[in-house]
């Protein structure tokens, strides 16, 4: 993969087959209403596809058929060992098809096929790879009760799952979300950001390729106003699994509350510190800082957003900010070459730009802050970093979801602690020192459900990932991951 050139990838992305419909009952359809969006191509403007446009109607029959699977027992009272090797089935169709999934994804939402290719396709299929290999060695309990009863303390599985996930990672969110739900006998209804809808519908169909009966997983493409609110109302949802913003999460503990009280679990946005004392490595502790920020165009939950160094060693870091920002320049993303690609659409490019804006105004911009056109699209933005930057600042408050660093100075740990801890978010942070005691220490005093030391954003299939505060619930990742799937249920036998 590595060796294709930048034609290469043009020739198969023209020769690219788009699956545009909604996906119910293991068959593509039509929307009812006939209705359909333009997916956009951000990094040329041109429209890829017309997508159905699912709405209410369409969520219905997909939660209906996904209700009839989970009853029949197609798949939900197959063994765990059965439906571990379905999902290795679908890991290894994923693996078959790396290219056309980052082609996928990079169409859709502009990021760099050197990313889809080598980070986000074969991290869908490891993601199901692993959780299908972890579901037959999960054993249930027997509690200590004693006497002449057993208690069997068993997982099973919630029924029909809601699944509404971003754009940012359109593949991999969707993954996270399906390996757990699937591995762990549940029925899904799954709905994409209307900005990249193209890759969940091509996994739904190698999914049934794999073996999964239909209806098992539905992917319903539309609008969150629509699409995505009727799944959070419905009443036959049992539980409902979402990421993208704190904003959104909020609507979808209303839409519980006013209609089945169904479980809500949330992963939502970020404003994540990284911490740099001055006994640090200070060139890896700035290679790493604009990976965490600049990568995938800033575009992530977890972006170190706000670096928060010692003041001592303020200058030296900003200089190599400065220069490592410099080093990133925005390109076509179908190039191997380019490192950073466009921004998922106009309308986030110039959300983005406003924060830039609004910077400009309150600190002082060391470098970048400027759009700029390439191939007929103005949807680039190049590395951005700010410093002279007060707390109270909306680029140092607000998730700006782009490639913006914002740089601030403390004085003592406990000054750096309460800095970063002051956020409403609490997804993610990191820190950088040589003094082990320090490195922990300080870790204990993050709010944060994961805090990486001595690198940024650390993550693995087999560590739980998640937030705390406004950054969400809930556990990604992991054998912790299947808690959300399932109920423990308990039954008593005396004997
Ligand atoms: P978003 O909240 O706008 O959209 C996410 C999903 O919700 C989409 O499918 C969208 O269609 C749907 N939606 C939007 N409005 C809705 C409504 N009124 N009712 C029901 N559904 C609705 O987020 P986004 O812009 O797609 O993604 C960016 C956000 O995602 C950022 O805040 C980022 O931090 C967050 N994110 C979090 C994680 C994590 O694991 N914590 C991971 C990736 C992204």
């Amino acid at each position: 993969m590595t060796d294709l050139s930048v034609q290469d990838w043009k020739s198969k992305a023209a020769a690219l087959k788009f699956r545009n419909q909604c996906f119910i009952d293991g068959a593509f359809c039509d929307a009812l209403s006939g209705q359909k969006f333009e997916t956009v191509n951000p990094a040329t403007s041109e429209v890829l596809t017309d997508v159905a446009r699912g709405g209410g109607e369409d969520i219905d029959r997909a939660v209906a058929s996904a209700r009839r699977a989970f009853a029949s027992g197609a798949w939900s009272a197959r063994t765990p060992e059965q439906r571990k090797q379905v999902l290795l089935r679908l890991a290894g169709l994923i693996r078959e098809n790396i290219p056309e999934f980052a082609l996928l994804d990079t169409l859709d939402m502009g990021k760099p096929i050197k990313d889809s290719s080598t980070i986000d396709a074969p991290g869908a299929a490891h993601f199901f790879q692993w959780h299908g290999e972890a579901i037959d060695k999960l054993y249930d309990e027997i509690a200590p009760t004693g006497g002449r009863d057993l208690a069997l303390v068993r997982r099973v599985p919630l029924g029909v799952i809601g699944a509404v996930v971003p754009w940012n990672f359109p593949l991999d969110m969707a993954t996270w979300k399906l390996a757990p739900a699937l591995a762990t006998g549940n029925s899904v209804v799954l709905k994409p950001a209307e900005q990249s809808p193209l890759s969940a519908l091509f996994l739904a169909e190698l999914a049934c390729e794999a073996g999964l009966p239909d209806g098992v997983l539905n992917v319903v493409p539309g609008y969150g106003e629509d699409a995505g609110q009727a799944l959070g109302r419905h009443a036959d949802v049992d539980c409902l699994v979402f990421t993208g913003s704190t904003s959104v999460g909020k609507l979808f503990q209303r839409y519980a509350g006013e209609s089945n009280m169904k479980q809500v679990w949330l992963e939502t946005g970020g404003k994540s510190p990284n911490i740099i004392f001055p006994d640090a490595d200070l060139d890896a502790a700035a290679d790493m800082a604009a990976f965490g920020i600049f990568f995938n165009q800033g575009e992530v939950c977890s972006a170190n957003s706000r670096m928060l160094v010692h003041e001592t060693i303020k200058d030296q870091m900003t200089e190599r900010m400065k220069s490592r920002a410099e080093a990133i320049v925005p390109g076509d993303p179908l190039d191997p070459a380019s490192t950073l690609g466009a921004m998922v659409d106009r309308s986030h490019t110039d959300k983005v730009m406003r924060f830039i804006e609004s910077g400009k105004q309150s600190s002082r911009l060391v470098t970048g802050g400027e759009r700029i056109t390439l191939n007929g699209s103005d949807a680039f933005v190049t590395p951005t970093i700010f410093d002279n930057v007060q707390s109270d600042h909306q680029i140092v408050r607000e998730e700006v979801f782009g490639p913006v660093l914002t740089i601030q100075t403390f004085t003592t740990d406990d000054q750096a602690v309460a800095m970063a801890n002051d956020t409403v978010y609490g997804l993610a942070a990191s820190v950088w020192t040589s003094d082990l005691s320090r490195a922990l220490g300080v870790s204990d005093a993050l709010n944060a459900g994961t805090v990486s030391v001595n690198t940024v954003d650390a993550l693995s299939a087999m560590t739980p990932f998640g937030g705390m505060k406004q950054s969400g619930f809930g556990r990604d990742l992991s054998i912790h991951s299947f808690d959300k799937y399932t109920a423990l249920k308990t039954t008593w036998i005396k004997y």
